[in-house]
């Protein structure tokens, strides 16, 4: 099992359009940002709907599990910082109530062969410091 508690994570930096998607997850909510005219759910945040070009956007809060849909398995340390967690799984992640929009994190808790496409996975929110919390993932019942 990877061993976080040695990494100093870098801290993400919200801007104008991310800072709802952060606050939420201080509060432990998993909050996307959603097409207020078509519905479509989308992430990483954008100024416009890129299903149907609408600029009525809000977030709202989702329930946090999906699945697996698609990993890599990290072997070398680009950034030092993550070194003391080598290997371990980077995933990108399908919420079931908001397709086509992924999400990136780490499968915490669990071997990083666990990772695998399809799995089922909840969001997990790992603070950072007072400002940031990070949303991650752990295999959810059934995966
Ligand atoms: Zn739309």
């Amino acid at each position: 099992m990877s061993d976080w508690s040695e990494v100093t994570r870098p801290i993400p930096v919200p801007n104008a359009l991310t800072q709802p998607f952060w606050d939420a997850a201080k509060q432990g909510v998993l909050a996307l940002q959603r097409c207020q005219s078509c519905g479509h759910f989308q992430h990483p945040p954008y100024p416009t709907c890129v299903n149907c070009i609408s600029i009525d956007l809000q977030f709202e809060a989702v329930a946090g599990k999906g699945a697996i849909y698609a990993y890599s398995i990290m072997y070398h340390a680009g950034d030092k910082r993550f070194a003391p967690a080598i290997p371990y799984a980077s995933i990108i992640v399908e919420l079931d109530e908001a397709k086509g929009a992924l999400l990136a994190g780490n499968l915490l808790d669990a071997p990083y062969t666990d990772a695998k496409v399809g799995r089922r996975v909840e969001v997990v929110f790992e603070p950072l410091n007072d400002e940031i919390t990070l949303p991650q993932f752990r295999l959810a019942e059934g995966g």
